[in-house]
């Protein structure tokens, strides 16, 4: 919790290159600068919020739907904590987001937000015309601007024939809503890379890819940029996820600049390890909600404002420090 921090340093990252282009232009990750801040308990927040610009509203660039699939390829990376934490923030800024669920059979984005027991509809009913679009959309209990969308039942197949077609549809039926068209729609990807993210991918337009600082996810997360570029998605940004400085600075896990120089994508944000996302999972309340504010709450929040703004600002890494242990701990005291 921010408030029990005895200093926090913070890194600015570099601004990246412009996504859309990014496998045209030769990539040049930055050495991240480091920025430490030595804060008293009121100081600290308010040093953060200047460096993360808090004090005023993001612009959103690009025309809106801004269609984002969350993507990583690999299973159990964080893409279904960052749809929801970066949803809500982006609800939060101001924006009225639709985050939809196309994790088919294995769907959990419902339980993030505890929004579980009001899923009456999916949009297999939709498509069925056993419902209307609205009956299956469900508006958040915090924040009216988000509504959740499930594409089918847990454990449920999709029906043969249903693909990214339905997708599309569902985006144009978004647009012209009697509501106004959403200015962000977020899909959460299934893990792999066959029918079903074929099926995720095809609506969208930008890709946020999920990686953790490890080979194999890197791995998976390399193959699958190159499959969204021959889908024609060409402004793919990546957020490294469970991100521990400690480990880095022993040389026991990737860097950040590491994994940038090894997948050459536009960086959204850093989110450190933290142990309140697998709280705030179990609990279904999203980790940005928390109060006061935890270090991967903040990260989440930064890289929603990035996502706005298409990366005019400075990626931040919020770190703790590591507590010094004093003469007495050696005996336990
Ligand atoms: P995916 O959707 O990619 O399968 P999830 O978002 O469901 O992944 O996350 C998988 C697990 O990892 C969850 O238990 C979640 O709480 C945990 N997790 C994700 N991000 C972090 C983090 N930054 N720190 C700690 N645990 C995390
Ligand atoms: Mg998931």
């Amino acid at each position: 919790m921010l408030c029990s921090l005895t200093m926090i340093s913070l890194k600015p990252l570099p601004t990246n290159l412009n996504s859309s282009f990014h496998s045209l232009t030769p990539f040049k990750p930055f050495t991240p600068i480091t920025q430490t801040l030595k804060p008293s308990k009121s100081h600290s927040y308010s040093a953060i919020q200047s460096v993360l610009q808090w004090n005023r509203k993001p612009e959103l660039a690009g025309d809106t739907p801004r269609v984002v699939v969350i993507t990583s390829g690999k299973g159990g990376v964080g893409k279904t904590t960052t749809t929801a934490n970066v949803g809500l923030s982006l609800a939060r800024l101001g924006f009225s987001v639709v985050a939809i669920d196309a994790d088919v059979g294995l769907r959990n984005l419902d339980l993030l937000l505890g929004l579980e027991n009001r899923v009456n509809y999916t949009l297999v009913e939709v498509m069925n015309g056993d419902c209307r679009l609205d009956q299956a959309l469900v508006r958040d209990k915090r924040w009216s601007n988000f509504e959740l969308l499930c594409i089918s039942k847990p454990r449920s197949k999709l029906p043969l024939g249903f693909g990214g077609k339905a997708l599309v549809w569902l985006v144009e039926a978004l647009k012209t809503r009697p509501e106004g068209c959403p200015d962000f729609i977020i899909i959460d990807c299934p893990a792999g890379i066959d029918a079903g993210f074929i099926t995720a991918i095809t609506p969208a337009n930008e890709a946020v890819l999920v990686t953790t600082p490890d080979i194999t996810s890197l791995r998976d997360a390399d193959r699958v940029t190159g499959l969204l570029e021959c889908d024609g998605i060409r402004d793919i940004k990546m957020i490294v996820n469970r991100v521990r400085t400690d480990m880095i600075k022993g040389e026991d896990m990737m860097s950040v600049l590491d994994v940038q120089e090894m997948l050459g994508l536009a960086l959204l944000g850093v989110i450190p390890e933290d142990s309140e996302v697998i709280r705030s999972t179990n609990r279904g309340y999203p980790l940005v909600l928390n109060k006061p504010p935890t270090l991967a709450g903040l990260a989440f929040e930064q890289a929603a404002w990035r996502l706005v703004e298409q990366d005019t600002m400075k990626a931040v890494m919020v770190e703790e420090e590591p507590k010094k242990r004093g003469f007495f701990s050696f005996f336990g005291g």
